[in-house]
């Protein structure tokens, strides 16, 4: 990249999780059979009118409060027109020169280099277009009108992120936010959460920005970040052999990791957007703000640092928490059901370790998991007591997992109590000692690796139920204790 430095502007579109669609009484929810869910406004038929769903204006507010972006008292909805197969109306709805909020910031902790602020340019309420569905239509096209009309929050940012890896960041904590929120489900697969990165380069320095190619649609962060990081390349290619960026609309293929030109990048102009003179501007009072703002939950920064302060944790644990909202409240669940707020910093390896791990594998989400917060919990205190060592903790966590059962119940059904017990420790560290004289050569002329073996021997001779600290301790007194010459107690 030398030389240069690119710049990248994200916007991204969240589908509110509103029970009808922005302008109709139809169900917005995802999923009917095709063209059960579109009413006569949302085919554009003559003669309705449009009527604002005042639920999608609160979840716009939702959003604006909690970035700290200007409310706006009054905005406007603008009709923008063009012609697609899934747009019957010919134009779609949504907001242009007045939009609901502008302003605000969405702060990131890019891996590298200090946290940034990035500047949100404005969120806005649109409605989504149709869908044109090109398999099984023997070379025709269907349409699907269900998603005419459902709502959605277009968040823009300023041109202002500088590397694939921010800007995916960035769009990681707006989805974050955005189902913190409960405005919006979050659901990539499916289309609730889409994002087009509009990427430029400039020589490192410059104070004016180069010319953007905006790549459409991708829909998961890792394509995400490949599909700028291939564009970031692309261009810089392009320019230092002599070419030129055209402002262009690209799409991403994952499949051969490229990005290739759709269409013209459309200006402003060519949509001819005005005022929809079916909907009155839309003025928010004070009132409903304020009572918005009072709804508004502690938001994940907040409760990110919150968790450093409060138990311990390290930032990058405590970020890894807050990502979903429920792995929050889970993990603040497990530790109360720990006993001790010292058992925190277990707690937060458990639920972004095996948790994570056996959701991950099963394909679940957290409120879905085989073991509650309550059950980890308790889990966890018997670690931290002694009852069990983390290994065999694994061992009651899968079972737990695969049959349900309480932890304790667990560990007295199967026997798996941790030996503690000082001198059944020595007796095991002594029959080691006798069986494996050699090694005890070893370790006594030098060969300090040779201990990991012997600790390894007691722990088989356990039955995998010793303490390995106190295993390990016990043959480094006793060895110490020969070499020393003095006689074994
Ligand atoms: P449009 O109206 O064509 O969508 P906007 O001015 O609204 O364009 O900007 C859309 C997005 O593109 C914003 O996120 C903005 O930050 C980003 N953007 C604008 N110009 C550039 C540029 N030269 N390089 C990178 N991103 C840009
Ligand atoms: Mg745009």
């Amino acid at each position: 990249m030398n030389g240069w430095q690119p710049v990248i502007g994200l916007e991204v579109h969240a589908r509110l999780l509103t029970r009808s669609k922005l302008f109709s009484g139809a169900p917005a929810s995802y999923g009917a059979p095709p063209n059960t869910q579109a009413c006569a406004v949302d085919l554009g038929l003559p003669g309705v009118l449009p009527v604002l769903n005042r639920e999608a204006v609160r979840m716009a507010v939702r959003f604006g409060l909690a970035v700290g972006a200007r409310i706006a008292p009054r905005c406007v909805f603008a009709r923008k027109n063009y012609f697609y197969p899934d747009l019957p109306k010919g134009y779609q709805i949504s907001q242009y020169e007045d939009p609901i909020t502008a302003g605000g910031t969405i702060a990131i902790e890019p891996a590298a280099g200090p946290p940034r602020e990035i500047g949100l340019v404005r969120a806005h309420l649109e409605e989504d277009a149709g869908r044109s569905v090109h398999e099984g239509f023997g070379g025709l096209s269907g349409i699907d009108l269900n998603r005419a009309g459902t709502p959605l929050l277009e968040i823009v940012t300023e041109p202002a992120l500088h590397g694939a890896a921010e800007a995916a960041a960035c769009m990681r904590k707006i989805h974050t936010l955005v189902r913190w929120l409960g405005i919006c489900d979050g659901n990539m697969q499916e289309g609730s959460f889409r994002c087009d990165a509009n990427v430029s380069v400039r020589p490192a320095g410059s104070g004016t920005l180069g010319t953007r190619a905006e790549i459409k649609n991708v829909n998961s962060f890792r394509f995400v970040e490949r599909a700028i990081a291939y564009e970031i390349e692309r261009q810089i290619d392009l320019i230092e052999s002599g070419g030129e960026v055209v402002q262009e609309t690209r799409l991403y293929d994952p499949d051969h990791h490229e990005t290739r030109p759709m269409r013209d990048k459309e200006e402003a102009d060519d949509y001819r957007y005005f005022p929809d003179p079916d909907l009155l501007p839309v003025t928010i009072d004070e009132a409903f703000v304020a009572g918005v703002r009072e709804s508004l939950p502690e938001l994940p920064d907040a409760r990110r640092d919150r968790l450093v302060r409060e138990y311990g944790l390290e930032a990058a644990e405590a970020a890894r928490i807050v990502s979903y909202r429920e792995a929050a409240d889970y993990f603040e669940a497990a530790v109360g059901a720990a006993g001790s707020p010292d058992a925190a910093r277990l707690a937060a390896n458990w639920v972004n370790g095996e948790l994570a791990g056996a959701l991950n594998r099963d394909g679940l989400r957290i409120d879905e998991a085989r073991v509650d917060a309550g059950q980890l919990g308790r889990l966890v205190r018997r670690i931290a007591d002694g009852t069990v060592s983390g290994r065999m903790a694994k061992t009651v966590f899968d079972a737990m997992w695969a049959s349900g059962g309480e932890p304790d119940a667990i560990i007295e059904a199967r026997g798996l109590r941790q030996v503690t017990d000082a001198g059944e420790i020595e007796r095991l560290v002594d029959a080691v000692l006798e069986a494996h004289p050699a090694q005890v050569e070893q370790y006594l002329g030098g060969a300090g690796k040779v201990l990991g073996f012997l600790v390894g021997q007691v722990m088989k001779r356990s039955g995998g139920k010793a303490d390995p600290r106190q295993a390990n301790q016990t043959l480094r007194d006793r060895l110490a204790a020969r070499r020393d010459g003095s006689p074994e107690g």
